[in-house]
């Protein structure tokens, strides 16, 4: 069934496919709860929840024996025209969410073909997985300083998971760290928001303050253009010289996305942010969200 389930993960264009074995994440919890405890998670609230979930997935899945965790790459072949303000490249293009659900719930069903009793959950980016530690586990890369999975493709990947309760050949966990004695993330992130350990304190990092923060900015903020989200410390990691443009045409930027100037952007009406926006991972700063980073950009310019 292992082999099966790898080669349906190829048919269904995933680019990475790795599977480890259910365990509970005692060291991994320790340093999560260290570091809500420092206050890193800023005023996301969430992420205090669900910890027993996180610490063990077979909470999730009575009797998962199997974390399955594939890999899509999103790396934009296209760019946006934007020069004033940056939008963070996975959201150029169709939310992630619906497109990598779609696929596990398809690889399910296969699984559940040969093998009908499998019961099993789908994750894509949710609160109660530790995602990238599983990603690591099952052998797909490792997590570099910039706290991110890095492949030998670079950091340009959706992790989504499925855990089912079935027993299957497991991965070997990739141990190696090829970050090595580069710090480029650490010494370029403008915010200094990472800590040098793979921890980032997320209430300094631009993606948390134009997404997450809710509310007014302090005038001292600078977001360094950032409009939504922010690709510094994946743009100068030495990895990314090796990504390849997606293959999942709905990652590129739609054609009125390319069309997008800056003063268009400055300008927009709530229609016609939702028009532009509506299938883009931007909806979720919301139309309020947006134009209070904008405002905050260009107050800092002044
Ligand atoms: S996303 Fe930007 S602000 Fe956040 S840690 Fe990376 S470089 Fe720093
Ligand atoms: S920039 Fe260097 S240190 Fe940071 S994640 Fe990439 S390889 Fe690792």
């Amino acid at each position: 069934m292992t082999n099966r389930i790898k080669q349906e993960c190829k048919q269904l264009g995933f680019d990475g496919c790795g599977i480890a074995r259910i365990e509970t994440l005692s060291e991994e919890m320790e340093r999560y709860k260290q570091w809500l405890e420092a206050g890193y998670n800023g005023e996301m609230a969430y992420l205090e929840r669900y910890t027993e979930l996180r610490a063990d997935p077979s909470k999730l899945v009575p009797g998962a024996k199997s974390m399955i965790v594939v890999l899509l790459n999103y790396y934009p072949k296209e760019r946006l025209r934007l020069k004033r303000y940056k939008i963070s490249s996975y959201a150029w293009g169709i939310d992630y969410h619906r497109v990598i659900k779609r696929k596990l719930w398809d690889l399910y069903s296969f699984i559940k073909k040969f093998e009908p009793l499998t019961e099993g959950r789908a994750f894509v980016d949710s609160a109660p997985v530790l995602e990238r530690e599983w990603a690591r586990r099952a052998g797909l890369g490792w997590i570099g300083k910039n706290g991110l999975l890095l492949t030998k493709r670079g950091s340009y990947n959706f992790i989504g998971e499925l855990i089912i309760n079935l027993e299957l050949v497991y991965d070997k966990p990739f141990e190696k760290n090829y970050c090595g004695s580069c710090r480029r993330c650490i010494d370029s992130c403008p915010t200094g928001a990472l800590l040098g350990n793979g921890l980032m304190d997320a209430r300094k990092c631009l993606s948390y303050l134009t997404i997450e923060k809710r509310g007014e900015f302090e005038p001292e903020t600078n977001l360094h253009n950032w409009a939504f989200g922010c690709d510094v410390c994946q743009q100068v990691c030495p990895w990314n010289n090796r990504a390849r443009p997606t293959h999942v045409e709905e990652f590129n930027p739609s054609d009125e996305m390319k069309q997008l100037t800056d003063e268009r952007l400055e300008s927009l009406s709530k229609a016609e942010f939702k028009h532009l926006f509506k299938q883009t991972p931007i909806m979720r700063t919301g139309y309020k969200g947006l134009m209070r980073n904008i405002k905050q950009i260009k107050r800092f310019e002044q």
